[in-house]
């Protein structure tokens, strides 16, 4: 297995982060083949062959990863060298309710998951710490995205962000009073139509963190209208797979 993966380029020293795609992994039927998710109704043998295959293919030891339950909340995770161990391929639990994780660990790798959610790695300018985001709407109002930057502890303008897949407004309608909720949070400009553009509201969370637009970047594409690379929830319904967001603070290969 070759786990299908959009690199992220030119991170700080010592970090490397990229997201996954659905190709490549041990998975079938609506997981196939490269789900991340542990509590998605797929074979959990399944999920431990992909989550090894990827620290294998990304050079981190699986001991060191953590992966959390999320809750569409805003809490931060803080993430110690040995918090992830015995979890990430073995009992596949998430380490603790939260929806953003940060580092100063070296060879810790941090996963956020989604199936259409935007999903966001994270790092320090000078490479001493990382975090990983899962950024849904109720996530995006609670704060999750100032939450997580803000726990990186370093002064505004230190920190580089990319928000990996999600589902774009082409695919993303939502009733009046959620595009009134999500323009008041974020500025009108995040409402096109009928839909809610996601990633742009992540954006303007990352600005607001204290990441400029200069230092962010954003996959391009549609988790839902792009079937052969990308899970979503708005297209496949409850049974469907997850990508991830991942981020490694040093060590590995
Ligand atoms: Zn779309």
């Amino acid at each position: 297995m070759t786990p299908g993966l959009l690199p992220v380029p030119g991170t700080a020293r010592g970090v490397r982060a990229c997201f996954t795609t659905r190709a490549g992994g041990a998975s079938t039927g609506p997981y196939a083949s490269l789900n991340l998710g542990s509590s998605v109704g797929d074979d959990p043998a399944s999920v431990r062959a992909n989550r090894a295959a990827l620290a294998g293919a990304l050079g981190f030891d699986p001991e060191r990863a953590v992966a959390m339950r999320q809750v569409h909340g805003a809490e931060v995770l803080r993430v110690g060298p040995d918090d992830g161990a015995g979890s990430f391929t073995g009992s596949l639990a998430g380490v603790a309710d939260a929806d953003a994780c940060v580092t100063t660990a070296p060879g810790v790798a941090l996963l956020a998951m989604g199936a259409d959610c935007p999903v966001i790695v994270a790092w320090r300018r000078d490479g001493a710490g990382a975090a990983a985001i899962h950024a849904g709407w109720r996530g995006l109002v609670a704060g999750v995205v100032e939450a997580g930057i803000a726990a990186m502890g370093v002064p505004r303008g230190e920190v580089h962000a990319v928000v990996g897949p999600h589902v774009g407004p082409c695919c993303y309608p939502v009733d009046h009073a959620l595009r009134a909720r999500m323009a008041g949070s974020f500025g009108p400009q995040v409402v096109r139509g009928d839909a809610v553009d996601l990633g742009e509201c992540a954006a303007v969370a990352l600005e607001r963190a204290g990441v400029p637009a200069v230092q962010q970047g954003r996959v391009v594409g549609c988790t839902s209208c792009d079937a052969a690379r990308f899970f979503s929830y708005r297209r496949d319904g409850q049974a469907t797979g997850r990508q991830a967001a991942v981020v490694i603070l040093g060590g590995g290969a």
